[in-house]
């Protein structure tokens, strides 16, 4: 029996794993469940999978998650704050880490987990581009293993041979990400200039947390996705390439020397990657619905428009300056993205907010997770200086 900890469990991936978990009681427990500051749908979830230990992450709830579990009948342990999520996913309770809470804010309890030898089911991709080599040191000396979450990393860890190998000695010339290019596909900049948060939002393929939402539509989710590539699987940024591909059935290939190009393919439902993660290196159902190719849309790819959605090229740039230009990266448009998500900056200034903090802190190289920690607060600070100008 497997024991998991959720963190992040009221999210879209949070819903995702712990539905896959149902359908499989005799392998899988969901004994820690984490929320950020949703009691009321944290606690719907505890009596649903009765975990041993319920985290909200803002301490200011914690009295009220306790009271409304047991009016509710739930018998399990109350903890708040980063401390009490840290510990939970190092803590004994669990063998297994689910890192699905979005942000930088997921960090710490990454980090903790991959420590304390957990495995560790990474989909809160910020943090393997803020601390990337940082986070693999610690998986390493845990002695846990990685198995990536986000599709299109699954989909590369099934196409190369023995998950996450030395590229160059498994004869792969590239690997190919895919990207739906998002609901604002084949727009010119002035047909974006007015774009909403809510039309950001409504993704064509997925459904997903409103960060990463505006993340795929601005193209910033696929430059998180090649510099989390980068680290995976140790890929010069030369050998990764990112193609569209808008019906979202392959999740990305590996080219091989050979002319071989291996594809992962199946119906856009990230329960396919939550339920391959959690049971790797066996197989169990997910719940999705089997792919009938006769029945889809032709496949189609084409190049991406880097001139129109500039943190693509933005990302690319980071990843080749090196450092901890990708913690900067990503911190700046965590604060652009709020911004855009409050309605107080327009969707194509993201990536004017990004460019400027880049332009104002060059790369340093990472020293340590203190460092980087600091590095993250100096270009939110910078990021909203640049707001503050803009607005
Ligand atoms: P979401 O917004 O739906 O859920 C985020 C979860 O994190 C919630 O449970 C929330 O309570 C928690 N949270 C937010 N801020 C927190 C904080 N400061 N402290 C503690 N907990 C906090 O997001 P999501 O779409 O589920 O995405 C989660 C992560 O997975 C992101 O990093 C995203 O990039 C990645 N991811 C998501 C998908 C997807 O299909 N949704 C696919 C690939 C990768
Ligand atoms: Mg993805």
């Amino acid at each position: 029996m497997r024991t998991v900890a959720v963190l992040g469990a009221t999210g879209s991936i949070g819903g995702s794993t712990l539905d896959v978990i149902a359908r499989h009681p005799e392998r899988f427990r969901a004994s820690v469940l984490t929320a950020n500051h949703r009691v009321e749908a944290l606690v719907e979830l505890c009596v649903r999978h009765r975990p041993d230990l319920a985290i909200v992450a803002d301490p200011a709830h914690e009295r009220e998650l306790a009271r409304r579990l047991a009016d509710a009948g739930v018998r399990c342990d109350v903890a708040s704050g980063p401390d009490a999520l840290v510990a939970a996913a190092a803590g004994n309770l669990c063998d297994t880490v689910v890192a699905a809470i979005v942000g930088a804010a997921g960090l710490e309890s990454t980090l903790a987990a991959a420590q304390a030898g957990k495995r560790l089911l990474l989909a809160n991709k910020e943090s393997i581009v803020m601390a990337g080599p940082l986070l693999l040191q610690a998986v390493e000396r845990g002695g846990g293993v990685l198995v990536p979450v986000d599709s299109e990393h699954n989909a590369l860890f099934q196409c190369l041979p023995g998950g996450r190998p030395a590229l160059a000695r498994s004869g792969v010339r590239r690997l190919i990400l895919t990207a739906s290019g998002g609901p604002f596909r084949g727009r010119s900049r002035a047909e974006l200039a007015h774009v909403t948060p809510d039309q950001a939002c409504k993704h064509p393929n997925w459904v997903m947390g409103r960060k990463i939402s505006v993340d795929s539509a601005t193209l910033m989710n696929k430059g998180l996705e090649v510099i989390e590539a980068h680290h995976l699987f140790a890929a010069p940024v030369e050998a990764i390439e990112v193609v569209v591909h808008p019906q979202s059935l392959i999740h990305s290939m590996v080219d091989y020397v050979d002319g071989s190009v291996l594809a992962q393919l199946g119906n856009p439902d990230m329960r396919t990657a939550i339920a391959h993660a959690l049971a790797w290196p066996e197989r169990v159902e997910s719940g999705v619905t089997p792919l009938d190719l006769a029945a889809c849309a032709p496949l189609q790819f084409e190049a991406p428009d880097l001139a129109t959605f500039r943190c693509l090229a933005l990302a690319f740039q980071a990843l080749r300056a090196g450092g901890d230009a990708p913690t900067v990266l990503s911190a700046a448009n965590e604060v652009a993205v709020e911004a855009f998500l409050a309605g107080t900056l327009a969707f194509l200034s993201i990536a004017d907010v990004v460019e400027a903090v880049l332009a104002e802190l060059p790369a340093q190289p990472v020293v340590d997770i203190p460092t980087l920690l600091e590095r993250d607060r100096a270009a939110r600070e910078a990021a909203r200086r640049v707001l503050r100008r803009a607005c």
